[in-house]
């Protein structure tokens, strides 16, 4: 159509399937939506695993639609109300929470909105349902009524600011989910990027000592865990997790275990057996519905602990997030190890699945 405005899009049609496609951008908005300018968003496993058709398997997406679920951007257009609302202006620089909660089921009005019976997900709905721009790895995405944005300061590069997602999960795991506090001895295995983001709340809530476990191929990261807070790692396929940590505490072991582990289904063993009586465990880790060998539920009663699962990041976590990215405390350069066009999703979805020939921890797409 002559003068229409289009934004150029990586659509999923498939499994293990991109197309690219221009896709219309309204001329009109509603009241209460805004248009966002995408500057990039940040890529984690779940990228992978849509990518792969995992969650397509669940019923979770159907194609096809535009993935991408960590935007940070640009307000373009702002309807009226969405500016009184979300107290913003077009121009102003913003990161978006992945859900849009309805605001009025049970779960929402009881503080619990990752789990609203209506939510709505960026990177997840399919174009057919208008406007169809509803995921990061575009030019431009639509924002719905009841999306939670967060400012995010102009001087911030966009690798750093995308990181508001991670780092977000790792207040929640960490901080809130595990209840970490001064002077704590917490574990946390894994260190891809929202172990090493659990490694920096735990050492902004002051934990006393932070040990951090890995395979072998995670050494850079091992090293990153060591810049960011973390006393001592352990690398699991040398070194048996609970004796060292047995060893590092004289026999106190952690009162925090958080396992951040995809797919390993014994590092839930190993929280169990590394945490102290009377301790908290918190699982964040899919395991892909693998059940867990050798697991003694027994063990849960007899030391006391409170184990805790994590889905979803609250409003909360990504503002404390901000606020660490904001005060440059940390080497989070480090972190952020590629910045790749949308055009080459398929090489970034190869990087976070470790088959590339160069390592990497966090990637950034970024409209070309
Ligand atoms: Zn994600
Ligand atoms: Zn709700």
């Amino acid at each position: 159509m002559l003068g229409m405005k289009t934004a150029r899009a990586a659509v999923q049609t498939a499994d293990e399937t991109l197309r690219y496609r221009d896709l219309a951008v309204p001329d009109e908005l509603a009241p209460d939506e805004a248009l966002l300018r995408i500057e990039g968003s940040g890529m984690c496993g779940s990228d992978v695993k849509q990518y792969m058709g995992e969650l397509n398997d669940t019923g979770y997406v159907t194609y096809p639609v535009v993935p991408g679920h960590e935007p940070v951007g640009v307000l373009e257009r702002v309807g009226d109300r969405a500016k009184e609302r979300w107290g913003v202006s077009e121009g102003d620089r913003v990161a978006v929470e992945p859900a849009v909660p309805c605001g009025i089921c049970d779960y929402c009005l009881g503080g619990r909105y990752q789990l609203c019976e209506n939510r709505f997900t960026y990177g997840y709905t399919p174009t057919t349902e208008e406007h169809g721009l509803w995921g990061g790895y575009a030019e431009f995405m639509m924002l719905r009524p009841n999306s939670i944005l967060h400012p995010v300061p102009e001087n911030l590069s966009v690798e750093d600011a995308v990181l508001f997602n991670p780092l977000g999960a790792g207040f929640e795991w960490a901080y809130y989910r595990a209840g970490t506090e001064v002077g704590d001895t917490v574990l946390i295995l894994g260190p891809g990027q929202r172990g090493l983001a659990s490694v920096i709340a735990c050492n902004e809530a002051g934990a006393g000592r932070i040990i951090v476990t890995g395979l072998e191929r995670d050494e850079r990261n091992l090293e990153l865990a060591e810049a960011f807070g973390a006393d001592a790692t352990i690398n699991v396929e040398r070194t048996d997790t609970v004796e060292r940590v047995k060893a590092l505490t004289d026999g106190g072991l952690a009162d925090q275990v958080i396992d951040t582990t995809p797919s390993a289904t014994q590092p839930v063993v190993d929280a169990i057996d590394a945490v102290k009586p009377g301790g908290t465990v918190a699982l964040a880790g899919f395991k892909g519905n693998e059940v867990v060998p050798d697991f003694n539920s027994d063990q849960i009663v007899l030391k006391d602990l409170d184990v805790h699962g994590s889905l979803g990041v609250y409003s909360r976590s990504y503002e404390q997030a901000i606020r660490v990215i904001e005060s440059g405390e940390y080497p989070l350069e480090k972190m952020h190890t590629h910045t790749l066009p949308i055009d080459d999703l398929k090489y970034a979805i190869r990087l976070l699945r470790g088959e590339a020939d160069e390592p990497a921890i966090h990637v950034t797409a970024v409209p070309d």
